[in-house]
């Protein structure tokens, strides 16, 4: 499972180009062309990185980007702005309302996506490089391999995927309804206490030799990696 992206735009060919490129590749894609709903959304999604266009019919991009910079929730959420103003006071405006990178319509998939695995590359390593160490748990996707130091641990698919999820956002808290719209995406019957037996299992198996617990209870709220 690659990045999760939020594309809030209003022109139907841009969300058609983006959303299809980006998914033949893997990112899972959300969409919304009402800024309201979006600033809403983005909040629940927690995205890994958010294309934000800056004429949208309700609010502006940049008003959008502020409410979402100071938000506590989201002001980390990495933000790429899309628009037609290309004049260089525009780019500083921008920027200077807290988004991270700027692109000028129109524009080519290719350079869309050099600059989201730029922004991803820069922004949240955990998501995107092969290898993904945290304290002292490795996850190598490329061999699908976890370790613990240096002791490999043997992890179900869904295990692996919980690790792998929560590793991309170390400290954040992630409710059961979250975890699981992320890491069971095909899954919609599944019960929310199945996450709780993942959780358990999970657990387990990292916690070799009682060593430090890593994945944190959040009463009332869920679950964080810390
Ligand atoms: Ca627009």
């Amino acid at each position: 499972m690659k990045a999760k992206v939020f594309l809030v735009e209003d022109e139907e060919s841009i969300i058609t180009l983006v959303k299809y490129n980006l998914e033949q590749e893997g990112y899972k894609v959300i969409t919304n062309s009402n800024g309201e709903e979006a600033l809403r959304d983005i909040k629940e999604e927690t995205p890994d990185l958010i294309l934000l266009d800056w004429m949208l019919p309700d609010l502006s991009g940049i008003e959008i980007c502020k409410a979402l910079k100071k938000d506590k929730k989201s002001k980390d959420f990495p933000i790429i702005m899309l628009t037609a103003k290309g004049e260089e006071q525009d780019k500083v405006q921008a920027l200077n309302a807290g988004a991270d990178d700027y692109i000028t319509k129109p524009f080519g998939y290719a350079e869309l996506k050099a600059r989201i695995h730029a922004l991803l590359r820069r922004s949240k390593p955990n998501v995107v490089d092969d290898t993904v160490i945290y304290e002292d748990i490795k996850i190598d996707r490329l061999q699908r391999k976890v370790f613990r130091g240096d002791q490999e641990i043997d992890l179900g698919p869904t295990e692996y995927r919980l690790l792998d999820f929560f590793i991309k956002n170390p400290k954040r808290v992630y409710s059961r309804e979250q975890l699981l719209q992320n890491v069971w995406p095909d899954n919609i019957n599944v019960e929310s206490r199945t996450v709780d037996v993942h959780i358990r299992r999970l657990r387990q198996a990292i916690n070799i030799n009682n060593q430090k617990e890593f994945i944190r209870t959040v009463r009332s709220a869920g679950y964080a990696l810390d």
